[in-house]
């Protein structure tokens, strides 16, 4: 049995959202036991809070987008990543914009903010979300299973399915702690278009230059320095830790195949339901 934990000071980040590129301060801040991850749009009438759940996810088309009738945050994938890499259960974040900042593309810095805040184990125990079968989603070429596990583990394996000259096949597994979340996935970065990052760039969008946010690439040419040779299958695995962070504290070994978030989000929907139904449990 493991303690909750949440950070004992706050932080605060500010920088450009990259889907709505729009400026955004976003406050992290301590929150009390079995409160979860609830951010709260501070520029909107009533400033409503939305918590971070299975439940409120409202679109996954370009970014993971959660919200309620009264409003939504965008591109929350990378920080609630970092969250549940670092085992934090509960913070409440809010934010002056729709959309998290994107930072460098990765979730190196969100993860380097939770260090200096200070990370604080809580007096009460954390609800853990086993599986007593396995679970899983497909669609085409597309898979995501989850076993039951003691732990969190990832497989993923990524293909080049559009033949890019300078990119192969991806596999990458990992045990998900706080210490291999901050040395082997943290730091990678998500894939950015050349043409879309330019666009932002063009629009006055983006402070430094378009490298700076993303592994930008064209279907020839990658123009980012790679920090590991399979970045881009490190990345796809931070965002699943991001989206399985809805269901909360997860326990499970998830093996993907070709998937994305339009898939993770399927499948935490199927796990929900397998609480629901007596095939999963959610207990200390
Ligand atoms: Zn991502």
């Amino acid at each position: 049995m493991q303690n909750q934990r949440s950070i004992a000071h706050a932080f605060t980040i500010s920088g450009m959202g990259v889907h709505y590129g729009m400026r955004c301060t976003m406050h992290v801040q301590p929150a009390p036991p079995d409160s979860g991850i609830v951010f709260q749009r501070h520029d909107l009438p009533d400033k409503p809070r939305v918590a971070a759940c299975v439940a409120n996810v409202k679109s996954t088309l370009r970014c993971t987008e959660i919200g309620t009738e009264s409003g939504s945050v965008f591109t929350i994938e990378h920080l609630m990543s970092a969250l549940r890499g670092m085992e934090i259960d509960n913070c409440l974040i809010t934010l002056d914009g729709p959309e998290v900042p994107i930072v460098d593309g990765s979730a190196a810095h969100f993860v380097t903010k939770l260090m200096q805040a200070g990370i604080v184990e809580q007096d009460v125990p954390r609800q853990v979300v086993r599986l007593t079968a396995p679970v899983w989603v497909s669609d085409g070429q597309r898979h995501v299973v989850a076993l039951p596990s003691d732990r969190l583990q990832i497989s993923f394996t990524f293909t080049n399915d559009k033949r890019h000259p300078l990119l192969s096949d991806q596999y990458a597994d990992y045990i998900i702690t706080p210490e291999t979340y901050q040395e082997q996935i943290a730091s990678a970065r998500t894939l950015g278009w050349l043409a879309e990052v330019e666009a932002l760039r063009k629009l006055g969008r983006l402070q430094g230059g378009s490298v700076d946010i993303a592994v930008v690439m064209d279907e020839e040419r990658i123009y980012t320095q790679l920090r590991f040779p399979n970045e881009l299958v490190r990345h796809k695995i931070l965002d699943t830790i991001g989206d399985v962070a809805l269901l909360g504290h997860l326990h499970a070994h998830i093996i993907c195949c070709r998937s994305g978030h339009e898939m993770n989000a399927r499948l935490g929907r199927a796990i929900w339901d397998a609480v629901a139904a007596g095939a999963a449990t959610v207990s200390p």
